[in-house]
């Protein structure tokens, strides 16, 4: 069989002469890794943090990802911000599930992560990356927008190593539990 495989040699020739080489997984993971479109979700204090890392102070357009969608079928990132109840957890799950596969979640402030200073409280829930599989863990309370980019910015490297296909069966079987109530 004939073999594509292009060595390094071959590679910097065609460069000279203007031809560059690369995978599509390459192309792929630095497209979609330079465009994560987050979903226009927040609670709490956390969320006005958030908001604020779109504003022109901070200007979350330098990282490819001002694009705030309204719908969870245009998006591809889930940043949870903020206190989320066990009242509001069923509605997180599901706007999660309607995101389409490759999709990407930050866990932002020690709320989301730990339960944060509501860890104690009947109606909070303490262990939401039972529910969401997290990508990256942004810890404070709040965490200022700075903090926010630093874990885009370290989503982008984790995407840029990522193969073309990935999880899952994660998500599904913790939405299960959420739905069944065990
Ligand atoms: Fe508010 Fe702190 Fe909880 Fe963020 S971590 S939602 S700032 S209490």
């Amino acid at each position: 069989t004939k073999s594509y495989q292009v060595d390094v040699m071959q590679q910097e020739e065609m460069a000279s002469q203007g031809v560059i080489v690369t995978s599509l997984e390459f192309i792929y993971n630095w497209g979609r890794s330079n465009s994560l479109w987050p979903l226009s979700y927040a609670t709490a204090c956390c969320g006005i943090e958030m908001i604020s890392s779109s504003c022109p102070q901070h200007d979350i357009a330098r990282f490819g990802s001002e694009v705030f969608r309204a719908s969870p079928r245009q998006a591809d990132l889930m940043i949870l911000a903020g206190t989320i109840t066990k009242k509001m957890m069923p509605q997180v799950v599901t706007l999660w599930e309607q995101i389409a596969e490759p999709k990407y979640a930050i866990a932002m402030g020690n709320c989301v992560i730990t339960g944060g200073i509501f860890k104690n409280s009947p109606s909070v829930v303490n262990n939401v990356p039972d529910y969401i599989p997290i990508d990256v863990f942004v810890p404070g309370c709040a965490p200022r927008p700075e903090a926010l980019f630093y874990g885009i910015i370290t989503l982008q490297h984790q995407i840029r190593r990522q193969k073309m296909l990935r999880r899952k069966d994660y998500v599904g079987k913790q939405a299960k539990r959420l739905k069944d109530g065990s």
